[in-house]
């Protein structure tokens, strides 16, 4: 884990998975709630339902007093499917990194930016999409890295990008 102490970063925190983030980093960090990107951060693609793993870490979030909502850029059918599967709150077609939808998020969860904290595994979507707004972003490698190849090779031509800057 690693945390950029540089306002002008692409994002916060670096995780290997979700399941490594816990309610008291993101009490630590100031928020209250939490936006997660479905896609590769929670599930793979083709899962469509909430599996054992991702079912206790929601409810260990809903237990510790966290809002959580999923956004996702994804169609209605998938998102609202598995959003279901957990009981949680969710944007399907969100276009992320479009700023609109993480405002949409932030009216779902009824809180600030600062208290906010962004889950996702895309720097150009996820991460762009907290940035934009002033919310901080927990970056989560791809969970699915066999699926994930071609994202992969969008990671390494991101990070590049972003070393020149
Ligand atoms: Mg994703």
């Amino acid at each position: 884990m690693t945390k950029i102490n540089n306002t002008m970063a692409a994002f916060d925190r670096n995780f290997n998975i979700f399941t490594e983030i816990t309610p008291e980093m993101i009490k630590s960090d100031g928020g209250k709630g939490i936006l997660i990107d479905l896609d590769d951060t929670l599930a793979p693609r083709n899962m469509p339902v909430c599996n054992e793993t991702v079912k206790n870490w929601v409810k260990k979030v809903k237990e510790s007093g966290l809002f959580i909502c999923i956004v996702s850029n994804n169609h209605k059918k998938r998102t609202t499917l598995y959003a279901n599967s957990l009981d949680i709150a969710f944007i399907y077609n969100a276009f992320k990194p479009m700023q609109f939808c993480v405002k949409r998020a932030m009216n779902v969860l009824n809180l600030n930016a600062d208290e906010i904290i962004f889950i996702g595994d895309q720097l150009m979507t996820d991460m762009k999409a907290a940035k934009n707004v002033g919310i901080k972003g927990y970056l989560v490698d791809p969970i699915n890295l066999k699926s994930g190849i071609m994202i992969k090779i969008k990671r390494i031509i991101e990070k590049k990008l972003y070393k020149r800057k």
